[in-house]
């Protein structure tokens, strides 16, 4: 397929890298221990993204290494997913949905990645059994929905994808399928030179609804071709909506967070989550903010959106549930569950101690 080819061009050795940036002999040997044990991969489209005259640039700090990865503050698992895993990559945390971690390729590896203890670097973790997932849903008739994710399930060939379709479309109780991806913005060609990727879509969009959760983090990203290809998924039956992950020295000025869910808006992908950061190792020190800060950001930048840009959440995608933080007033600060794991906790609204520096729930009293 022309989309595998291209995908042996991306750039994925420092020694590469050097060709577009300047690294002195420290950085680089560095830079090479960080790749060793997370790998670099950026397609060439996502490279060209980059203002390699502004250090700054808010796509080379998502995607290029940096010496700050050397910091072990945090965790490998975040959001509980050893706990919520049935078996092999089958995951059931909130009852209507299940969750397969299809892969654990990506088209390019985000620094930030919150399952970055086994992107592009091991595939242990990874679904083998599609029948045992049938079987597990269909005895789970509260299951209405199905996640498939990864790593980037549309680094899967089609025949794969087509399968999971084929087999998921037939489960009455199951309403709607997800995809979880960034391929659209990291090489639109999946989309925008397979044919029959679309005609499979279109084909299985007629049985159940289909939706593709993308991930886009800064208007930057928001490319023609990302354009052409969201317009190519829509005719094919998709709908589009998009989580964000609020990010340190990427979108956490009001004004950059509220022009990115405008033109999302703009373009025709509904805002469904602002991510906090999570406290992942080698993410955590040089991506999270803090949550009384995440909190005026957002707020300042729904000022400057109408309510379709605003209709995302900001929450925390924490092992207890998705918390979304709702208020900050005196001396506290207030949650309410979005999504629990323990069904009890469903819709409960809570208050903590506001302390300024605290990035997670875990670190507020
Ligand atoms: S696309 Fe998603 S899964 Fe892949 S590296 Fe980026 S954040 Fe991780």
């Amino acid at each position: 397929m022309y989309w595998k080819n291209v995908l042996k061009s991306n750039v994925t050795t420092i020694d590469e890298l050097q060709n577009y940036i300047d690294l002195d002999p420290k950085e680089k040997s560095l830079l090479k221990k960080v790749v060793k044990r997370h790998p670099m991969s950026i397609t060439k489209h996502y490279l060209s993204l980059i203002d390699f005259e502004n250090p700054d640039d808010p796509i080379r700090k998502m995607i290029i290494p940096s010496v700050n990865e050397l910091d072990l503050t945090g965790s490998y698992d975040t959001s509980g997913e050893k706990s919520n895993t049935k078996f092999i990559g089958f995951q059931h945390k909130y009852s209507q949905t299940a969750l397969i971690l299809s892969t654990h390729r990506c088209a390019s590896y985000c620094r930030f990645c919150f399952r970055k203890r086994m992107v592009g670097v091991s595939s242990r973790e990874i679904f083998r059994n599609l029948e045992r997932a049938k079987k597990y849903i269909n005895h789970h008739q509260e299951i209405n929905n199905v996640l498939v994710t990864g790593g980037d399930p549309l680094m899967l060939s089609t025949k794969v994808i087509e399968k999971f379709l084929n087999r998921f479309t037939k489960i009455e109780h199951l309403d709607f399928i997800r995809f979880g991806t960034k391929t659209p913005v990291f090489l639109p060609q999946r989309i925008l030179e397979d044919s029959k990727l679309l005609s499979v879509l279109k084909k299985y969009s007629k049985r159940k609804q289909i939706y593709f959760v993308l991930q886009i983090d800064h208007p930057k990203e928001i490319t023609k071709e990302l354009q052409a290809a969201v317009k190519k998924l829509q005719l094919s039956g998709i709908i589009l909506n998009n989580q964000t992950v609020l990010m340190k020295d990427i979108n956490d000025k009001p004004e950059v967070l509220a022009e990115l869910q405008n033109m999302l808006v703009k373009v025709g992908i509904n805002p469904y989550y602002v991510f906090q950061c999570r406290p992942v190792k080698r993410v955590k020190q040089h991506f999270q903010i803090p949550l009384s800060k995440g909190y005026q950001i957002v707020e300042k930048a729904k000022t400057m959106m109408s309510g379709h840009s605003k209709r995302f959440k900001y929450v925390m995608s924490h092992r207890t549930g998705k918390i979304e933080i709702v208020g900050i007033k005196d001396e506290e600060i207030y949650f309410k569950y979005h999504q629990a794991k323990d069904i009890r906790n469903q819709g409960k609204f809570f208050k903590k101690k506001l302390i300024e520096s605290a990035g997670w729930l875990d670190e507020l009293r």
